[in-house]
């Protein structure tokens, strides 16, 4: 129920983003200054400074990830009106599990230009800092709402995918397992992907909507962000599940929220470091005031 109400919630934004006239509007209002921590010489901290500074101090840092690290990389945010490849098809109605039980064609005619769009996307710089920070050993690992296995490429070692992964699909039927790169292989005269050992359905490891969330994964990420002291938030706006209870848990375990979005997300005001700017241009800069 819990799910289907997330997913219900995801939808109603996704409507409500696309019919508000607010929605420009909002998008370029800034957010307040940031709040006056200060360091020990008096001078105002920049939120860069502050986070490079928490990054530092902290004993567990764990990265959140959503659709705004992977745009520079040419994957637009679905929920960015006029931007998205969902902007003229209904995500609920065709990325959805019923859609690929009743009639595979459909799904497939909407998700094979999207698993060719995925293939050859490459990390940028953003990804690539997160995974210089943990290779030294400033960051636990990565809690991601990304399909796009981007982390992945950028050498992230540590990854939860909570919305599962285009890296892989499998067969529903025997259960065997292709890479992307094989599924374009396996589509039949009906432009349906079907298994090379039984023919049954393939279907991509991702969470369609109208799925169950990945169990494991989403206690892994839970344990993850219980045991964090830092958690930042990285391109996302925080609202869809199970994401959007992960920084409750780091802040009820004692632990401190950064978040670096554009939009607007439900943990601004108790957020250490809120930063809005360019995600590659942050990033880049947080690593080089780490040192
Ligand atoms: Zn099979």
């Amino acid at each position: 129920m819990l799910i289907v109400k997330s997913w219900a919630r995801l939808f109603l934004r996704y409507v409500t983003q696309r019919m508000s006239p607010e929605k420009d509007i909002k998008k370029h209002i800034a957010l307040p200054p940031a709040r006056g921590l200060s360091d020990q010489f008096g001078s105002r901290m920049s939120e860069a400074e502050k986070l490079a500074e928490l990054i530092k101090e902290s004993r567990s840092t764990v990265a959140l990830t959503g659709a705004g690290i992977s745009v520079p990389s040419g994957i637009p945010d679905f929920r960015t009106p006029g931007t998205g490849i969902w902007e003229n098809v209904d995500p609920m109605e065709v990325a959805n599990i019923e859609v690929f039980r009743r009639d595979p064609k459909r799904f497939w005619s909407f998700y094979r230009p999207r698993f060719n769009m995925l293939e050859d996307k490459q990390p940028n710089p953003a990804h690539t800092v997160l995974a210089e920070l943990e290779e030294r050993g400033l960051l636990e690992g990565v809690i991601t709402q990304n399909i796009d296995r981007l982390h992945r490429k950028a050498g992230s070692k540590k990854i939860v995918e909570v919305h599962g992964t285009v890296e892989t699909s499998s067969c529903l039927d025997c259960g065997e397992s292709y890479k992307l790169e094989e599924v374009e292989t396996l589509f039949d005269g009906d432009e349906i992907a079907k298994c090379r050992s039984c023919d049954g359905s393939v279907k991509p490891d991702v969470v369609l909507f109208g799925e169950m969330l990945p169990e494991e994964a989403i206690f892994e990420a839970q344990q993850m962000a219980r045991g964090a002291d830092l958690m930042l938030c990285i391109g996302s706006s925080l609202v869809v599940q199970p994401v959007a209870s992960l920084p409750t848990l780091t802040a009820h375990s004692g632990g401190k929220i950064a978040i670096l979005t554009k939009s607007e997300t439900p943990y601004d005001a108790e957020a250490e470091v809120r930063m809005n700017g360019d995600v590659v241009e942050e990033m880049q800069a947080v690593l080089q005031l780490i040192g």
